[in-house]
């Protein structure tokens, strides 16, 4: 069984409440607390070492993805954060000069969003280092992007580029809230994913949330430089199209916009951020399928993004 199976299992008979509007699988949680003119964003996530970053990665970086990747989600529905709680499990009980740094590096990204570090926990673990960071943020009412808007026609989206993330991005990546505030505040935004998983894992759950298929442009498709160097490196890498597709962490922001909108939003994109490349590399089919089109013509793409708990991903995992 798969990973996104799984969750859907274990979340099904959650407990819920008339202000929760959104609840668990989205981005984050949406709740509307009586009277209040934003609704709340929640998300929780975990960073855990051999899985998440190898124990030679430096704590700053450690403590920076792990509020990032909340960032991120945050990011994906439009919002802003507020503040965060951190929980830190530790190897060793005197690794104090560890979680300092580890902390140096959630503070300087916290600062930069104007949000606050409202508490935390340390405990001990047997396992090795993990992080767990539980981030609070807001959007205006009613204006959370989710990712079950896509409609036939609509041209998607996706910003920087792709695969190889393992090489070094997946510690320093910058969440692309500017962004995605940027594009909620002047386009009408259907649907929006960070992606996390991989373009062709995250692409299906906006597929799979919003009822519709995609046909995706293989030229199209943004490929980083560092993917396409590690083909290079060694014959047993991922083809660059491949980790564009499948690599984890990108933490990109993929989206949907009406196909009306798509010239005059690259125009605008190019103007408001000139470092970050956007890329349509598809459109929204009424059909529930997923295909890749080149000069040949168009082929089913059966390829999928990385899921944890499955064998198969163990080597294509961030390392570094
Ligand atoms: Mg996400």
């Amino acid at each position: 069984m798969d990973e996104f199976t799984l969750i859907r299992q274990w979340t099904r008979d959650l407990p819920t409440r008339p202000e929760v509007l959104v609840p668990a699988g989205d981005d984050c949680a949406v709740l509307r607390v009586h009277g209040a003119d934003h609704d709340w964003l929640f998300k929780t996530d975990a960073v855990v070492e051999g899985v998440h970053f190898t124990p030679e990665a430096a704590p700053e970086r450690i403590g920076h993805k792990a509020l990032a990747r909340c960032l991120s989600d945050l990011a994906a529905m439009g919002g802003l954060p507020l503040a965060a709680v951190i929980t830190i499990g530790l190897p060793q009980v005197d690794e104090a000069a560890r979680v300092q740094k580890i902390y140096a590096g959630i503070t300087e990204l916290a600062r930069r969003y104007q949000m606050a570090i409202v508490g935390g926990e340390t405990t001990r673990s047997p396992g090795g280092l993990f992080l767990s960071v539980a981030v609070w943020g807001w959007v205006e009412r009613g204006r959370a992007i989710l990712r079950s808007g896509a409609r036939p026609g609509d041209a998607i989206f996706v910003t920087g580029e792709l695969g190889g993330s393992a090489a070094g991005k997946h510690l320093d990546f910058e969440p692309r809230i500017r962004e995605a505030r940027w594009l909620m505040q002047h386009f009408d935004i259907h649907a929006m994913i960070d992606l996390s998983d991989g373009l062709a894992g995250d692409l299906r759950h906006i597929l799979q949330a919003s009822n519709v298929g995609a046909e995706l442009l293989k030229r199209a498709i943004p490929v980083s430089r560092a993917a396409k160097q590690a083909a290079l490196r060694a014959s047993s890498a991922k083809p660059p199209l491949v980790a564009a597709l499948t690599d984890g962490e990108d933490f990109e922001l993929l989206f949907t916009v009406s196909s009306r909108d798509a010239v005059t939003l690259l125009d605008a994109w190019k103007q408001a951020f000139p470092d970050v490349r956007l890329t349509c590399i598809g459109k929204i089919l009424a059909e529930p399928v997923l295909t890749l089109r080149d000069r040949n013509g168009v082929e089913p793409l059966t390829l999928h993004g990385f899921q944890h708990f499955c064998p198969s991903n163990s080597s294509a995992f961030p390392q570094s």
